[in-house]
């Protein structure tokens, strides 16, 4: 059995925990203060999830602060960059829209910042 060390980053405690791992498999969590850091250990152990950031340029030339509305895998980050390069709006943009529908096929790309409003 593999043992691996975690800082939780569901909240600004940032428990340290250890994590027990077997055949890929999460076998135990120490450390953690609640049920949120045991749920973040095992996804961060079995498939790294993380709410992407970013920036897209509308199509009068401002930019729009974006991220996704939940986490996506890191896995598929690099894909999901790629189609956020490539993305645009149009002005007005407000806190909320929805600048990309379902980019890697679950979570929404969606402005941070009001822009043209
Ligand atoms: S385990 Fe709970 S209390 Fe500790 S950092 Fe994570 S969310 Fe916060």
């Amino acid at each position: 059995m593999e043992t691996k060390k975690l800082t939780c980053i569901e909240c600004p405690i940032g428990c340290e925990m250890e994590v027990g791992v077997e055949d890929g498999k999460v076998v135990f969590v120490k450390g953690n203060s609640c049920p949120r850091g045991k749920m973040y250990a095992e996804n961060e152990v079995v498939c790294p999830k993380r709410v992407l950031t970013s920036s897209i340029r509308a199509r009068s030339g401002e930019m729009v602060s974006v991220k996704t509305d939940q986490p996506i895998e890191k896995a598929k980050i690099f894909e999901i960059m790629e189609k956020i390069n490539r993305t645009t709006c149009d002005l007005p943009v407000k806190v909320g829209d929805i600048v990309y529908e379902k980019i890697d096929g679950k979570a929404n790309l969606i402005a941070t910042t009001n822009v043209g409003v």
